[in-house]
């Protein structure tokens, strides 16, 4: 998905995305099991003088796993290094990386799933031991020569958790789930972007944003900037109107459906008459790659009660039913 309503950031987003980070954990909306877990570790750890252990977040994209790795590093005072597991694709990458830490400093590692698997196997002593074995020269000539890194503190990013073997996971000292954000916990976000951006917007705008955002705060910080556009365009306040306005034009329904969503849900309900349907005929019959329904389309859909997965396939509920506005089987006519 690349609309509006994508969880992933754009390249030109990281900009405003910078400028609108909360970079405390009191300043951290939402996630308060995750907060206090968290801050109990830091705080610890702060005062042993001692490195925390290894942090793993494990979540979807857009809730605040990069923002919480700049929390860790600036709450225990030390530098952030960041990478990301696709730039880390041979074990000599990771040496760099690694044997470049200063003490105590933080390396965030984001898809961390997605790192070279000879690099792994690396990782494991140096999260362990602090140490790594460098090779040196080649075939029967070579030797593995120890090499004693400053300690640190490993956070790790992950939107798929399930893929990380065992040996990594079991490193992690402290392993966060971030869940999706409730409705008031988005309007927090969307009232403190709003005031940073120095834009008035109504409550019951703040709500309406809210109300559309998919529970992932990136989403609602987007939506805020494209009704902020529409307000400084067409000179209209920052209400619940131009919240309304901004987003039709964007597709975004009051319940933060886009086009495509509404795409897949009316062709359940009306070709396959509420389903159950296959996924790879359901793609065909939007025109769209049965990936994108599988990783963005469906687990909204499923999350906001309008359609299941059953063995047999995907099955509109009844509320899916009323989504589109088509009665559903054995309800009352009219
Ligand atoms: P990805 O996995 O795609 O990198 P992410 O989980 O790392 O996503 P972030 O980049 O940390 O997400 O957050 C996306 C945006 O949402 C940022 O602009 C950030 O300021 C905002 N944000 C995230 N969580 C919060 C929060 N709890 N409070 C306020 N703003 C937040």
């Amino acid at each position: 998905m690349t609309g509006e309503l994508s969880p992933q950031a754009s390249p030109s987003e990281q900009g405003y995305e910078g400028a609108l980070r909360p970079s405390t954990l009191s300043e951290f909306v939402g996630q308060s099991k995750v907060r206090r877990q968290l801050g109990l570790l830091l705080d610890a750890a702060t005062m042993r003088q001692h490195t925390p252990d290894h942090i793993l977040l494990a979540g979807p994209p857009g809730l605040g796993k990069t923002t919480l790795s700049m929390i860790v590093a600036s709450e225990l005072d030390k530098p952030l290094h960041q990478t990301s597991g696709p730039a880390i694709q041979h074990a000599g990458d990771l040496a760099a990386v690694l044997s470049a830490l200063t003490p105590g400093e933080v390396l965030f590692v984001d898809e961390i799933h997605r790192m070279a698997r000879s690099a792994e196997e690396m990782l494991y002593l140096a999260m362990e031991d602090f140490k790594v074995d460098i090779m040196v020269g080649k075939g029967a000539g070579a030797t593995s020569v120890p090499l004693e890194l400053a300690p640190f503190t490993l956070v790790g990013a992950t939107t798929r958790a399930g893929l990380l073997p065992n040996p990594l996971r079991d490193r992690f000292g402290f392993t966060a789930h971030l869940e999706f954000y409730s409705d008031d916990e988005l309007a927090s976000v969307v009232r403190r972007a709003a005031g940073l951006l120095g834009f008035a917007l109504s409550e019951q705008g703040v709500d309406e944003i809210a109300r559309r955002s998919r529970g992932t705060p990136r989403i609602a910080n987007r939506l805020l900037r494209r009704v902020r556009d529409y307000s400084l365009v067409h000179e209209t306040p920052g209400d619940t109107a131009s919240v309304q306005a901004a987003l039709a034009l964007y597709d975004v329904d009051q319940h933060g459906l886009d086009r495509l969503d509404r795409e897949v849900l009316r062709a359940v309900v009306e070709r396959f008459s509420g389903g159950p349907v296959g996924l790879s005929t359901l793609a065909v019959s939007v025109g769209e790659e049965a990936e994108t329904i599988e990783a963005v389309v469906e687990p909204f859909l499923v999350r906001t009660g309008l359609l299941t997965r059953t063995p047999r396939g995907r099955v509109a509920t009844r509320l899916g039913w009323e989504h589109v506005g088509v009665a559903p089987p054995g309800a009352p006519n009219g």
